[in-house]
C-alpha cells in the first residue's frame, strides 16, 4: 500500500493536471469501486469544475467548486492515469496498464473532463475505491475522522505524537506506527526505516520507551517521510509517481527489503522478522528489546 510519501507524489502531480477542468462524464464498472448515488453523481459531479486537491494520511481528495469532492483510496493496486492530447501521466500502481491503451480490464473508473483529458482509476484487486461526498460530510468519514496527526503538518507538535503513542502503552511500538489513528500516513517501510534510525525494536511495548527514545522516534519520522518526500516517494510495490517517474526512496532505504545486507550503522546482518504481522526489517544490534543499545558496557 503507498504509504504518505506516495500519496502525496501522486497529489502533487494530479494538481499540476487536473485543476480548473470540468467534468463531463464518469463511467465505472463495480459499485465496490465508485459507490456513489445517480442521482448525486449526476447533481453534484458532473458539469463541477475541480479546484484544488488533497491529502489526508493515505487517502487523496479531488476537491470540486460546488463543495462536494471526490475521495480516492488507492489501497493494494489502485493506480490514476490521465490523458490528454499530448501527454499521458500515471500515479500509484505501475501495472502494465499505466502504458497501455486504456480502459482496460483493470479500470473502473472513468472521468472524462470537457477538454476530452480523461482521468482513469485501474485496480487490478480492486480494494480500492473512489466516492463523492459534500465537503461537511468528510471530516465524519470514520476513516478520516478517527485519523491521527499528520505527521509533516507545522500543526503537529511531538509532544502531541508521542501522547498519542503513549496512549497505546501496552501495544507494540510498530504495531502503534501503523495504526493510522494515532498518527496518519505511515505503513510497513517508513516504520521499519524510523524504527531502525532511533535505534528501537519494533516489538518493544509502548510503556518501556523512554521519553528520550520517543522523541528520537518521532524526530526519525519525520525525516525518512521528507526524505522520501524529496526522492519522489519509494518504489515499492513499484509506485510511481503523476508523471510516471519512479520514485527514489528505496535506494535509501536503511533496513527496509535489505535482509542479508549489512547494517548501515554496525555492519551486522539486517534480518527479516514478522511484527504485527507485517515482514519487518531490523538490525537485531541496533535495536535490541532491551532498549540499551546506546548504554555502553565494560571498556567499549
Ligand atoms: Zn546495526
Amino acid at each position: 500500500m503507498p504509504e504518505l510519501p506516495e500519496v502525496e507524489t501522486v497529489r502533487r502531480g494530479l494538481d499540476d493536471l487536473i485543476i480548473d477542468k470540468v467534468v463531463a462524464q464518469v463511467s465505472f464498472t463495480h459499485a465496490k469501486q465508485f459507490p456513489n448515488d445517480p442521482q448525486a453523481v449526476k447533481n453534484f459531479l458532473i458539469g463541477a469544475r475541480v479546484r484544488a486537491t488533497g491529502r489526508r494520511g493515505k487517502v487523496l481528495f479531488i476537491h470540486l467548486d460546488n463543495d462536494y469532492s471526490l475521495v480516492i483510496h488507492l489501497k493494494m493496486t489502485g493506480q490514476l492515469v490521465y490523458i490528454d492530447d499530448s501527454a499521458r501521466w500515471g500515479g500509484g500502481h505501475p501495472s502494465d496498464s499505466l502504458v497501455q491503451s486504456l480502459p482496460d480490464k483493470s479500470t473502473h473508473v472513468t472521468i472524462t473532463f470537457r477538454d476530452g483529458s480523461r482521468l482513469y482509476y485501474n485496480d487490478q484487486r480492486r480494494f480500492g475505491w473512489i466516492k463523492l461526498y459534500s465537503d461537511p460530510e468528510i471530516q465524519s468519514i470514520p476513516l478520516i475522522a478517527g485519523m491521527g496527526p499528520e505527521p509533516l503538518s507545522k500543526l503537529t507538535t511531538a509532544e502531541d505524537v508521542m501522547q498519542r503513542i503513549r496512549r497505546k502503552k501496552n501495544s507494540g511500538i510498530k504495531a502503534t506506527l501503523l495504526d493510522q489513528s494515532v498518527i496518519a500516513g505511515i505503513g510497513n517501510i517508513y516504520a521499519d526505516e524510523s524504527l531502525w534510525a532511533a535505534g528501537i525494536h519494533p516489538e518493544r511495548r509502548v510503556f518501556t520507551l523512554k521519553d528520550a527514545e520517543l522523541k528520537t522516534l518521532h524526530k526519525e519520522i519525520v525525516q525518512v517521510l521528507r526524505l522520501s518526500l524529496d526522492k519522489g516517494g519509494s518504489t515499492d510495490k513499484n509506485y510511481v509517481n503523476a508523471r510516471g517517474q519512479r520514485g527514489s526512496y528505496i535506494d535509501f532505504a536503511r533496513v527496509f527489503r535489505r535482509e542479508g545486507a549489512p547494517c548501515k550503522r554496525c555492519k551486522n546482518e539486517i534480518i527479516k522478522i514478522r511484527v504485527a504481522g507485517r515482514g519487518t526489517h531490523i538490525c537485531a544490534v541496533c535495536q535490541p528489546m532491551s532498549g540499551t543499545k546506546r548504554v555502553r558496557k565494560g571498556r567499549g
